[in-house]
């Protein structure tokens, strides 16, 4: 298996036919992966909103298909070789999000980082959809209450997606360095990523 190197803080994309799959891998453990999918005519994205209401539930399971904002099913969760925290329900980070946070000047984020990946494609996301936050780690607590923490995943956890249309998937390794969404105490990781038949 060779895997192709997502720095720590950037982003890419990958083209999948259907019956491709996709697998992410945690090569450096306790880094989240921000995961989206498009309609190769950018008309229908992987939503979060949307597989959670068929779901069921706020963390997928192998097994489980992931919809787009028409419900038409996208991708698979065919594998999880990780504690499967993944989280549903957290907006990417963005500029606005580390300007909250108190950043000083430019802080890589992941909502460019799938802009630019997406950007040759022609597909213009616009608003860009939440993600499938993957390895991140989100509690709740009393049905109300939510709680990050340290991403459980470890060196060499990873999780396999098939493609159940031709699409085009858009990751970002998750620059978040000033809460605590990644391990390392707080220090974004590459991570690993191929395509398999
Ligand atoms: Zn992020």
């Amino acid at each position: 298996m060779n895997l192709v190197v997502l720095p720590a803080r950037s982003g890419t994309r990958v083209s999948l036919n259907k019956g491709q799959a996709l697998r992410i891998v945690n090569t450096h453990g306790g880094q989240v992966v921000d995961l989206w999918a498009y309609l190769l005519d950018g008309s229908q994205h992987m939503s979060m909103p949307h597989s959670v209401v068929t779901l069921g539930r706020i963390k997928p399971r192998v097994g489980d298909t992931l919809y787009t904002q028409l419900r038409e099913p996208i991708l698979k969760l065919e594998d999880d070789q990780s504690p499967g925290t993944h989280c549903m329900l957290f907006a990417a980070c963005d500029r606005a999000r580390y300007k909250l946070l108190g950043a000083q000047g430019h802080h890589h984020n992941c909502a460019d980082n799938m802009r630019e990946a997406l950007g040759p494609t022609g597909i213009d996301p616009g608003y860009v959809p939440t993600p499938l936050n993957l390895f991140m780690n989100t509690h709740f607590h009393d049905h109300q209450d939510m709680e990050v923490v340290e991403p459980q995943a470890k060196v060499g956890d990873f999780v396999t997606f098939r493609a159940l249309q031709d699409c085009i998937a858009v990751m970002s390794a998750c620059p978040q360095d000033m809460v605590p969404v990644n391990a390392h105490g707080c220090t974004p990781q590459p991570v690993g990523y191929c395509v398999l038949d």
